[in-house]
C-alpha cells in the first residue's frame, strides 16, 4: 500500500469500544483516583476491570487469546479512559511492552507468555530501559549481562541499576535492556545490547531488589537494583546483541498510544474548564464571558483537534505497515503540548480552586505534565524531526 491509498476515519470511530470504556470509567470516579493519589496505591480494581473487558490484551493476536485489534482501537481505549478522568497510564505498558515479545520473541516464548498476558493472569507492566547515570543516552547504559554456560541450563548473570521503572512492583515480568557486549568492543554503539524477559517473581530477593521511588504523580515508579541476577538464556528476546532494534521497533506504537492518552487528557481539561467557566460567577457574570478566560480554552481545544488529526494519520500509516516515524513523533509532540496547554487553561480557569484537591484539577495537571518528559522528552522528538526528517546534522 502507498501512503496516498491510506484513508483516515473522522469522528467517533470504534463507537462500541468508546461506549464500553465509558461504562467502565463510570465505576471509577474522581474520588477513587484522588484516594489512590493520596495513598500512592495502585488502581488494581480499574486495571482488573480493563483486563476483564479484554482491553489490555487488545493488541495480542487472536491465536494467542488476545483481541487482535488495530493500534488505533487500542489507542481509543486509552484515550477514552483519560477523557473519562481515569489514568490508564497505570496499565498501558501491558499493551505495548508485549509488542517486543510478539515481534521478536521465539515461538516458545510467545506460546509461554502471550496467552497468560492476554488473560490478565500474567502482568507484563514493567519496562526497564532508563538508568540513573546515562538517561536519554540509552546506548551508554551500564547494566551488564554475561552469559554463563552451565550444565543445569545456560543463564545470563545481570548486574546494574535502572531508574523510573514504572510498575515493577505491580508486575510479574519485566522487559529489560542490558549490555551483553561492552561498548568498547562493538562497531556501532547500538550493537551489543540485549533484551531479556525477567520473571520478577523468581528473581526478587535473588539478585533483584525493587524500591519505590517517591514522585510527583502516582505512577508507581521504582528503582531496580540487579546484582548477579540470573535470567535463563531462554528468556533472551530477539537474539543476543540485537536488543536496541527490538526496543526501537516498538517505539512508534508506544508514541501513538501515549499520544491517545494526551488527547484524552486534553478532552477532560477542555470539558472541565468550559463547564467551570460557564458556572462560576464573579463580578455578577460567568467568568467564561470574559475573552481572557474563553480564548485559552478555545485555543487549547484547537491545538487538541490539530494534534488529533496528526495522531489519526500516524495510526493509519502504522496500521498500513508504512513508515510512520515522522508522523508518530510529531503526533507525540503535538498531543503532549496540547494536553499541557489544556491543563494550564483549566488550572487558570479554576483560579484558587484549581489548587483544591476536591476539584481534581491539580492532580490531573500534575499527571499531564509527564507527557512532555516520558517516555521521550520533547527535545529528543524535535532532534528526531530535525535530523531524520529535515536532514540537519545530528545534535548529539
Ligand atoms: C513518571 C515517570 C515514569 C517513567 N517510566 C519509565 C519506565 O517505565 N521505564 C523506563 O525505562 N523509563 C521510564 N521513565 C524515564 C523516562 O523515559 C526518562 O525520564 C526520559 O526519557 C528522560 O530521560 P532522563 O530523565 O534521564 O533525562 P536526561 O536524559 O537526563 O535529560 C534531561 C533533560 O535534558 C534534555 N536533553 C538531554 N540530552 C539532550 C540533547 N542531546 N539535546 C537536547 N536536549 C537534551 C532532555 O530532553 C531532558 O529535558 C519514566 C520517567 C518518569 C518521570
Amino acid at each position: 500500500m502507498k501512503p496516498e491509498q491510506v484513508s483516515i476515519s473522522l469522528g467517533d470511530d470504534y463507537p462500541e469500544i468508546r461506549d464500553s470504556v465509558r461504562r467502565i470509567c463510570a465505576d471509577f470516579p474522581n474520588e477513587y483516583w484522588k484516594k489512590l493519589d493520596e495513598s500512592e496505591a495502585y488502581p488494581k480494581e480499574f486495571v482488573d476491570a480493563l483486563t476483564r473487558a479484554g482491553y489490555l490484551g487488545a493488541l495480542i493476536p487472536e491465536e494467542y487469546g488476545g483481541a487482535g485489534l488495530p493500534l488505533r482501537a487500542a489507542g481509543v481505549v486509552l484515550e477514552e479512559c483519560h477523557a473519562g478522568g481515569c489514568y490508564a497510564a497505570a496499565a498501558h505498558a501491558q499493551m505495548y511492552t508485549m509488542g517486543s515479545v510478539l515481534r521478536h520473541g521465539s515461538p516458545e516464548q510467545k506460546a509461554k507468555y502471550l496467552p497468560g498476558i492476554a488473560r490478565g493472569e500474567l502482568r507484563l507492566q514493567a519496562f526497564g530501559v532508563t538508568e540513573p547515570t546515562t538517561g536519554t543516552d540509552t546506548t551508554k547504559l551500564k547494566t551488564r549481562a554475561v552469559l554463563v554456560k552451565s550444565g543445569g541450563g545456560d543463564y545470563y548473570e545481570i548486574t546494574g541499576q535502572k531508574v523510573w521503572t514504572s510498575r515493577a512492583l505491580h508486575s510479574d515480568l519485566m522487559l529489560l535492556l542490558a549490555r551483553t557486549t561492552p561498548l568498547a568492543e562493538v562497531k556501532k554503539k547500538t550493537e551489543g545490547l540485549s533484551v531479556f524477559l525477567v520473571d520478577i517473581r523468581e528473581c526478587l530477593g535473588k539478585g533483584l531488589e525493587i524500591r519505590p521511588l517517591a514522585a510527583m504523580i502516582n505512577h508507581h515508579a521504582t528503582e531496580v537494583f540487579m546484582d548477579g541476577m540470573r535470567v535463563p538464556a531462554a528468556n533472551l528476546v530477539g537474539g543476543e546483541g540485537k536488543g536496541f532494534r527490538c526496543i526501537l521497533d516498538g517505539m512508534n506504537a508506544e508514541r501513538i498510544l501515549v499520544s491517545h492518552e494526551s488527547i484524552g487528557d486534553a478532552r477532560w481539561f477542555v470539558r472541565v474548564a468550559s463547564r467551570y467557566a460557564t458556572e462560576r460567577i464573579v463580578f455578577d457574570r460567568p467568568i467564561g464571558q470574559n475573552q481572557g478566560i474563553q480564548f485559552p480554552i478555545a485555543r487549547a481545544y484547537a491545538s487538541m483537534q490539530a494534534a488529533e488529526m496528526m495522531l489519526r494519520k500516524a495510526a493509519a500509516l502504522f496500521q498500513a505497515g508504512l513508515p510512520c516515524g515522522e508522523d508518530a513523533n510529531i503526533a507525540k509532540l503535538l498531543a503532549s503540548e496540547a494536553s499541557w496547554e489544556a491543563a494550564e487553561a483549566c488550572m487558570q480557569t479554576h483560579g484558587g480552586f484549581g489548587f483544591a484537591r476536591e476539584y481534581h484539577v491539580e492532580r490531573r495537571w500534575r499527571e499531564a505534565r509527564i507527557s512532555r518528559i516520558a517516555p521521550i522528552s520533547t527535545n529528543l522528538v524535535l532532534a528526531y524531526v530535525a535530523e531524520h526528517v529535515l536532514g540537519m546534522p545530528r545534535s548529539y
